[in-house]
C-alpha cells in the first residue's frame, strides 16, 4: 500500500525551518505538492537524487518546504537554473516548478526554447490563470473577459494554452491534469520524470482568493467542482469539435514521442570533434 500523505509529509517536509507555509487555505498548490511527493516516492528516488527549482510566485514557494536539493530563484528563471544543474550533473532528476505567469510571461522564452531544445528536464506548470501572490493581475492564461485587478472591465486578451504550446515547441512529453484529478496528476508527473527529454505537466489549479472570488466562481471547492465538470479526456476530446471544446479542459497525455535530446546530441558532437581532432594530429 502506498504511504499516506501524512506519512509523506513526515519524510519530506522541512518541518523545523519553513513552516507555517504562506498558501491560502484550500489552495491547489498543496494538491500539486502531494502529487509530486507521491510520484517521487513511487520512483523510489533518494532525496539527494532530486533537484527542485522554482521561480517567483505562490507556486515558487514549493521547493522551500521540501527536503530535496532546492533552489528558489528569480522570476521566470526556474528553467535556466534547472538547465545549468542538469548540464553540470546529468544524473540528477531535475524538476522546475512554475506558475502560469512565471512560466509563460516572464519565463516564456525559456519555456519555448527548453521545449525546442528538448532538454532532459521535467517542468511542472501550475496554471491558476492569474498572478496570485502579487495581487491578482492577469497573466497570459487569464481567460478572455475575466475580471482581475488589471482588467476590471473584463480581460481583452486571449489566453495561451500552455500544454499545446509545449507540444508545438517540441517537448518529448506533454500532459495536463487538474487539481481535482489529483491521482492523475501524480501519474503524469511520474511519467514525466522518467521520460527522456523535455517533459511538461500542466496542472490547472484554483486561486479562489484572487480569481474565483472576483469571477463569481466561488470558493476552492466550487473551483474544483468546475474543473471536474470542464475536464474531458484526450480520447473524448478527439471526438469533439472546437465549439464543443470551448471552455473544456483536455486532460491526459497530449504528446509522448522520442525526439533528439540536445544535451545528448551535444555530448555526441563533442566526442566526434575530439575523434576528428585526434585524426588530424596523426
Ligand atoms: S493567492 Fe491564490 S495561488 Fe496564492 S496561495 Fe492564495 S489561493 Fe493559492
Amino acid at each position: 500500500m502506498p504511504p499516506s500523505i501524512q506519512a509523506l509529509t513526515h519524510i519530506y517536509f522541512r518541518h523545523n525551518k519553513k513552516f507555517p507555509h504562506v498558501w491560502c487555505p484550500g489552495c491547489g498548490n498543496g494538491i500539486v505538492m502531494g502529487a509530486l511527493l507521491r510520484a517521487i516516492t513511487r520512483l523510489e528516488l533518494e532525496k539527494d537524487e532530486v533537484v527542485l527549482a522554482s521561480g517567483i510566485g505562490c507556486s515558487g514557494r514549493m521547493p522551500t518546504y521540501l527536503d530535496f536539493n532546492t533552489l528558489h530563484t528569480t522570476h521566470g528563471r526556474a528553467l535556466t537554473f534547472a538547465t545549468g544543474i542538469k548540464l553540470a550533473n546529468p544524473a540528477l532528476n531535475v524538476v522546475a516548478i512554475m506558475g502560469d505567469g512565471d512560466a509563460t510571461a516572464i519565463g516564456g522564452n525559456h519555456l519555448i526554447h527548453a521545449a525546442r531544445r528538448n532538454l532532459n528536464l521535467t517542468a511542472i506548470i501550475i496554471n491558476n490563470s492569474i498572478y496570485g501572490m502579487t495581487g491578482g493581475q492577469y497573466s497570459p492564461t487569464t481567460p478572455f473577459g475575466s475580471t482581475t485587478t488589471t482588467s476590471v472591465y473584463g480581460h481583452i486578451e486571449h489566453a495561451f494554452s500552455i500544454a499545446e504550446l509545449a507540444v508545438t515547441a517540441g517537448a518529448s512529453f506533454v500532459a495536463r491534469s487538474t487539481v481535482y484529478h489529483a491521482a492523475l496528476a501524480d501519474q503524469l508527473i511520474e511519467q514525466a520524470m522518467v521520460k527522456p527529454g523535455f517533459a511538461v505537466v500542466e496542472i490547472i489549479s484554483n486561486c479562489h482568493v484572487q480569481y474565483g472570488r472576483r469571477n463569481q466562481i466561488g470558493n476552492a471547492i466550487d473551483m474544483l467542482n468546475l474543473f471536474k465538470e470542464q475536464a474531458v479526456t484526450v480520447k473524448k476530446a478527439a471526438t469533439m469539435d472546437s465549439e464543443e471544446l470551448r471552455e473544456k479542459i483536455t486532460i491526459g497525455v497530449l504528446a509522448d514521442r522520442d525526439l533528439p535530446i540536445s544535451t545528448n546530441e551535444y555530448k555526441r558532437i563533442r566526442e566526434q570533434a575530439r575523434a576528428d581532432q585526434g585524426k588530424k594530429s596523426i
